[in-house]
């Protein structure tokens, strides 16, 4: 084809148009840090669907590791086919020891070990999940519900209500602007996650009928409901906005009859001694709070 020589210049001049705009997308996904859709996993033993008694919750029970290992892979299977590039997923539970490089996804990445305060948020996922969580501290008929320890923490709580690790995890994603898509768990977890996170997806595997009693869903149900759900909620990108928490915000550890308040209680940044058995952290923002909060 020849084309005449303004044409030339009108289709050069497009082309160059065009080539501004890819340089500008690749300067905008280096600023942005956002190279591929990323999604990191948390994964805890208590809301996996047939899991009901403290012993099944053994880092080391072939069942639990099983039955866990099942749910994930589900929701790494989902949130691929939604269009993740990466699932990033933390053995959460117990002192990291319940998964396996054997078994997970083989698209999947496995991270292994405790994680520091921004629990490595600042690597800007666009999206985080919950599979296998249970319910904060209290819930009637929440599945062995605590937040963080049920030996150590009797309640915890920020600006006065309580949390869990549902909340307090979703606005350190929210500090990122990284939103919760999606949270597996008994009906007590959803419940807790739809209060914050209205547009989240969840997949409720067990209904509670007590602390060790539940009626749960078998693994295969669980498991193509998850990853039924995962896929919604990675189409949702963008719609579900992460949870913030604006302005000064204090967050309070209630410790149990078998704990006791730090030794240093009265000398640490930001925190008062409420009584006996409670210390209460203040920030000037979310993320100062946490950060003194996390003093162990
Ligand atoms: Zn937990």
């Amino acid at each position: 084809m020849k084309f005449s020589r303004p044409d030339t210049l009108f289709i050069l001049g497009r082309m160059r148009n065009k080539l501004f705009l890819g340089l500008m997308l690749l300067a905008f996904i280096s600023a942005t840090g956002q190279p591929k859709k990323s999604v990191f996993m948390i994964t805890d033993a208590e809301g996996v669907a047939g899991i009901c008694r403290q012993d099944q919750t053994d880092p080391k029970d072939p069942e639990l590791r099983q039955l866990l290992t099942g749910e994930i892979n589900a929701a790494v299977e989902g949130f691929l086919a939604g269009g993740a590039d990466e699932v990033v997923v933390w053995d959460a539970h117990d002192g990291s020891q319940t998964l396996s490089a054997l078994t997970i996804h083989p698209k999947a990445k496995l991270l292994i070990g405790e994680l520091g305060v921004t629990m490595t948020m600042e690597r800007q996922y666009v999206g985080l999940a919950f599979v296998g969580q249970h319910s904060l501290a209290g819930v009637r008929a929440g599945i062995m519900a605590h937040s963080y320890s049920s030996l150590g923490i009797q309640n915890m709580r920020m600006n006065g209500k309580p949390v869990g690790e549902i909340a307090t995890r979703a606005a350190l994603a929210g500090w990122y602007n990284t939103p919760v898509i999606l949270l597996t768990g008994d009906e007590a977890a959803a419940r807790e996650l739809l209060e914050i996170v209205p547009d989240a997806e969840v997949a409720a595997v067990k209904e509670g009928l007590g602390r060790y009693t539940c009626i749960s869903m078998s693994a295969p149900a669980a498991r193509e409901l998850i990853r039924e759900r995962a896929q919604r909620a990675m189409q949702k990108i963008g719609k579900i906005k992460p949870y913030k928490i604006d302005g000064p915000v204090t967050i309070e550890y209630e410790y149990t009859t078998r704990n006791s308040l730090p030794i240093d209680a009265n000398q640490r940044t930001g925190a008062e001694v409420v009584n006996d058995r409670t210390i209460r952290y203040r920030g000037k923002d979310f993320m100062e709070a946490w950060i003194r909060s996390q003093v162990r």
